[in-house]
């Protein structure tokens, strides 16, 4: 018996089947697209001819009420306002548990990632969007905790929630990717301009790390702005929660040189004195898997609940 966990970016969606152990047999990775949902059903349909699949777990880069509807996915617009677990359920009959990915991630972190034995963690998604959870005395809290949209510069940069100055406007792949391209436009220099045959618009938010790396000072200074950016918005954190940990994860997350350095450095020059230096902020193990294992996690713990009512 198998179970499949979805999860839903703003970049790209991850799909996993998922042994009742836990065990990760296959997890595929697509671009989202502009129609997510037709990627994700022609997945699933293959993937039921081929497994035995007990439910679906779905992780969604959004807020999402407690019937599994999208209410908003500020970087998925065709998911916004949409009953999916009602729609999976019905096209699929079997049971499916829908959540924000923050959420989910959350829960794989807690069982089998950094989060482990903490009382106290705040998660940050860094991807396309930034997201965040709140693990606090042994659940995650059901707290929107849209991280990406605290305002770091309530006069800066317009945000794609329609307000300005938040930090996902500043921190996340998109805001790198569009710092790049506002820059090259204007004719800076560097090797990003000489990607993709000179249309540096395909630029991917990896691209920018690794000529980052590679020593471009444009990439170098774009990533470290971002990394500023974050920082600020971890010390906010810490500043009001005061967590045992923060867990970084996503696919930004990777960037740890320059970007996630530049980030712990300036939370910690930035949080109030005695806060700063009791948090410890590290990297995700689980990245690219922790949304899908979360997914079904919570899957197994509806599953448990209705269980446990039935008897
Ligand atoms: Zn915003």
């Amino acid at each position: 018996m198998y179970y499949l966990g979805l999860d839903i970016g703003g970049t790209y969606i991850k799909i996993g089947i998922i042994s009742s152990e836990g065990e990760i047999l296959q997890l595929c990775k697509f671009s989202t697209g502009e129609k997510p949902l037709e990627v994700v059903f022609e997945e699933i349909d293959d993937i039921l001819k081929a497994y035995k699949i007990l439910g679906i777990g779905v992780a969604v880069a959004g807020i999402v009420d407690r019937d599994g509807k999208v209410i908003e996915a500020a970087n998925i617009k065709s998911l916004n306002d949409f009953e999916l677990k009602k729609e999976l359920e019905q096209r699929y009959k079997i049971q499916v548990a829908v959540e924000n990915d923050a959420t989910m991630a959350t829960l794989a972190e807690a069982f089998a990632g950094e989060g482990k034995g903490c009382n106290s963690f705040i998660l940050l998604t860094l991807g396309t969007g930034i997201g965040g959870g709140f693990w606090f005395n042994g659940k995650v809290e059901r707290l929107p905790m849209e991280v990406g949209h605290m305002t770091i510069n309530y006069l800066g940069k317009l945000c794609s929630c329609g307000n300005t100055g938040c930090l996902e406007a500043y921190a996340s792949a998109r805001a790198l990717k569009d710092n790049l391209i506002e820059k090259l436009e204007k004719g800076e220099n560097s090797i990003a301009s000489t990607l993709y045959e000179g249309n540096f618009y395909k630029i991917k938010p990896e691209d920018i790390y690794k000529i980052a790396m590679d020593g471009d000072p444009l990439c170098r200074s774009i990533m470290k702005e971002g990394g500023k950016a974050l920082g600020a918005g971890l010390s906010n954190l810490i500043n009001l929660f005061s967590p045992e940990k923060i867990i970084l994860t996503g696919g930004l997350s990777k960037a740890v040189n320059i970007y996630i350095e530049t980030a712990i450095a300036e939370a910690q020059k930035r949080a109030m004195k005695g806060l700063g230096e009791k948090v410890s902020i590290v990297t995700s193990s689980l990245v690219d898997k922790g949304g899908v294992l979360g997914a079904v996690m919570a899957l197994n713990n509806q599953l448990s609940n209705q269980n446990s009512c039935n008897t």
